[in-house]
């Protein structure tokens, strides 16, 4: 029985890796397969991990229809017995339903990763699809910390070393905008995500650079504009 399945979590959370792994497994049983992937950080149709393993993938963009790429592979002879989405959250609400259909109509399983909420908090629209969609919902046990130790829940945007939140929904990381400055993502708490408090900001609030403020109090919420 073929399932749609959606592994989420924040960044640096293992996302790639356990796509990899996944994808590896299959082979292993002479299983064969796609795998899609959108703004990977290596580059265009590449699955890479940040353990420094990488695949070749197909590039997703907002045009590719999965049901017709999948149709065309098995209508010239290939073998498709499952799916593998990386960077799920930048698909549209659409292509989810596509691969919905991939496992509901062909029976092939599709193993989707993804970040659900951006840097606003916000849910991604492909993720929530997903959420809406998936036999089943995963939340990466291997978990990314906030500088303070937490467990880190939420992706914060940041902009010439400040956190924002607002601007665009899909800025991808480690590159210069003419309009942004230079854009990162940081994985944080959510309580250090409410307040603003990146390790930047940390940092500088720190009187000595070898105590950050674990208190709460030291890093307060910031007004609503
Ligand atoms: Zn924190």
């Amino acid at each position: 029985m073929a399932d749609l399945v959606f592994f989420s979590g924040t960044m640096d959370c293992g996302k790639s890796t356990l796509a990899l792994q996944i994808d590896h497994n299959q082979r292993a049983r002479d299983r064969e397969g796609l795998i899609f992937t959108k703004f990977d950080r290596a580059g265009q149709s590449v699955l890479s991990s940040r353990l420094g393993l990488e695949t070749e993938a197909v590039e997703v963009d907002d045009a590719l229809d999965f049901w017709d790429v999948v149709v065309d592979c098995l209508t010239a002879g290939a073998r498709v017995d499952y799916v593998i989405c990386d960077e799920a959250q930048f698909y549209t609400p659409r292509q989810v339903e596509q691969l919905a259909r991939l496992v509901d109509e062909l029976g092939i399983d599709v193993t989707a990763f993804g970040i659900t909420a951006d840097f606003r908090t916000e849910l991604f629209p492909g993720s929530r699809r997903l959420v809406e969609l998936a036999d089943r919902v995963e939340v990466l046990q291997v978990e990314a910390l906030c500088w303070c130790g937490r467990r880190a829940t939420h992706n914060a945007r940041i902009v010439d070393g400040v956190m924002v939140v607002e601007g665009e929904q899909v800025v991808v990381g480690d590159t210069a905008t003419a309009t942004e400055g230079v854009v990162e993502y940081e994985v944080l708490c959510r309580r250090h995500h409410m307040r603003r408090m990146n390790s930047h900001a940390a940092r500088a609030a720190s009187p000595s650079p070898d105590t950050l403020p674990f208190d709460l109090d030291a890093c307060p919420v910031p007004p609503r504009r």
